[in-house]
């Protein structure tokens, strides 16, 4: 009995759930599809689960209980935390993951040195310097994200230099290993040397920069994970991991086009060559209020909406949701512009936005919007900074340098919701709120959209061609 499940039933298991991760990737590329790619995910992921505690290696199922029950204490929480905690949550998981892999790694060496092939030795040495790498840099990442670490880049002459002796330190051990097994003493240089090698990646990852970053760790701890799969020969582990360390790959790449940044820089933290970053200067700048923005929004032909990280924080969505509605019904043209890494995730402008229902026909990326900027009426910038900071256009000392921008500063009018003169993640100034065409519009984004939203419908009713 135990030889059928172990020999047919649970290779099954596994290439369902195989096929269910693919299909999640694949749905999950989409955001009319990303639920069921979610759905089909989790399908995946627990018939693994299940299909894995049926081997008849395993002996004790105790320890395995208090590790689930752990896990689920740690989890659970972890689940609810608000969307705009939502990439230090991710971060956390690929530290997490990552430290499994590098502890799992750790345990197989231990049991098996004298015995490990050459190939299983590189694996294993693989799987422990990526997972143990990813396991410190994501923690760093996580703390950059909550505010807990500082989040400018942390540079010094020479560091590329230095992060490169590092790594290659480690792989040198790992080279070591393979030659012979048995110098165990070897071992826990490698962990404290690929943990020192993560901190130092991290570290000096600043601004805009954090993004491609945790894609890339996301990919670490996949490949790590792929690893690991070779180690305890369990192909649905090569296959997971190997699918999610390519799809976090092939993100990374995605974002440093979008970045305009160099991939080989990002694979060995060499981000952002120069600290640049000032103190935000006190300078005047226009104001206006919610009954003011209600009437110039009412006014215009054309309006676009550009969403950042505080639409997110305030979550403003649905307010923003009815002001499109109530402009759309008094024969504004409403378009939104979607910044790629804008807000805190990839994605995260696209997820919040449908979760209020605006129609996703009404969504343009940067390349697509960018030429119409010019011909707009008025830019409603709602919680957005970064991504509309010309100076990555135009000043070459600036940490954001490079970076596409949504090109606000084109159009006819400026309005930008924030709550004060504060720099965004990057921590510069914007010279767009600065301009003569631009007005600000202080408060919560959630609040004074609202009184935007009451403002417009005190208007006298509007003529609307075509209704
Ligand atoms: P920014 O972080 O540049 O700016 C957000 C702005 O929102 C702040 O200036 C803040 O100003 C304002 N804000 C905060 N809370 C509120 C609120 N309740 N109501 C109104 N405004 C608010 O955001 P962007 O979206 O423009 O740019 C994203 C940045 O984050 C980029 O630098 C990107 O690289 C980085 N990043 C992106 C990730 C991703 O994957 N998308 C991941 C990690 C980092 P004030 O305090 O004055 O209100």
């Amino acid at each position: 009995m135990s030889e059928v499940m172990n020999d047919t039933v649970i290779p099954l298991a596994y290439l369902f759930a195989a096929a269910c991760f693919i299909l999640a990737l694949k749905w999950l590329s989409h955001p009319t599809t990303a639920r069921r790619g979610v759905r089909v995910g989790e399908i995946g992921m627990a018939v693994a689960i299940l299909s894995t505690l049926f081997k008849f290696e395993i002996v004790e199922y105790q320890w395995i209980a208090v590790a689930l029950v752990l896990g689920a204490i740690l989890g659970i929480p972890l689940g609810l935390v608000p969307m705009t905690a939502v990439p230090q949550r991710t971060a956390l998981s690929h530290a997490f993951s990552a430290l499994a892999a590098g502890v799992v790694g750790t345990a197989e060496y231990y049991l098996r040195k004298p015995d490990l092939d050459a190939t299983t030795m590189i694996a294993l040495g693989l799987e422990v310097v990526l997972g143990f790498l990813t396991f410190t840099g994501s923690l760093i990442a996580a703390g950059k994200l909550q505010g807990i670490v500082r989040d400018r880049p942390w540079i010094y002459r020479g560091q590329n230099i230095v992060n490169l002796a590092v790594f290659a330190s480690a792989l040198t051990m790992v080279g070591l290993l393979v030659a012979d097994p048995g110098r165990a003493v070897l071992f826990p240089i490698i962990i404290a040397v690929s943990l020192v090698f993560g901190f130092m990646l991290v570290i000096r990852i600043g601004g805009a920069d954090m993004p491609t970053v945790i894609s890339l760790l996301n990919s670490y701890a996949g490949l790590s994970a792929s690893m690991m799969g070779f180690v305890l020969d369990n192909r649905l582990l090569i296959i997971a991991g190997a699918l999610d360390g390519s799809s976090g790959f092939v993100l990374s790449i995605i974002m440093c086009r979008a970045m305009n940044r160099s991939f080989t820089n990002v694979l060995f933290g060499g981000f952002g060559a120069e600290e640049t970053v000032g103190a935000i200067e006190q300078r005047p700048v226009r104001t206006v209020d919610p009954e003011e923005t209600a009437f110039l929004l009412d006014m215009a032909r054309t309006v676009v909406i550009i969403p950042g990280y505080g639409m997110a924080a305030a979550q403003a969505q649905h307010k923003v949701r009815e002001l499109t509605d109530a402009l759309l019904r008094r024969g504004v043209d409403v378009k939104f512009a979607i910044h790629p890494v804008a807000g805190r995730m990839p994605g995260h402008m696209n997820v919040l936005l449908a979760e209020a229902n605006v129609p996703y026909d009404l969504l343009y990326d940067l390349e697509s919007i960018n030429p119409e900027l010019p011909q707009t009426d008025v830019v409603l910038v709602v919680g957005a900074n970064d991504v509309v900071n010309p100076a990555a256009r135009t000043d070459q000392h600036s940490p954001i340098y490079g970076m596409p921008i949504l090109d606000a500063d084109q159009a006819a009018s400026v309005i930008v919701v924030k709550r004060s003169m504060r720099s965004g993640f990057a921590g510069v100034d914007n010279e767009l709120f600065y301009l003569d065409k631009t007005q600000m519009l202080f408060g919560d984004a959630k609040a004074v959209i609202g009184q935007v939203v009451d403002e417009l419908s005190k208007l006298p009713a509007k003529e609307v061609a075509g209704r």
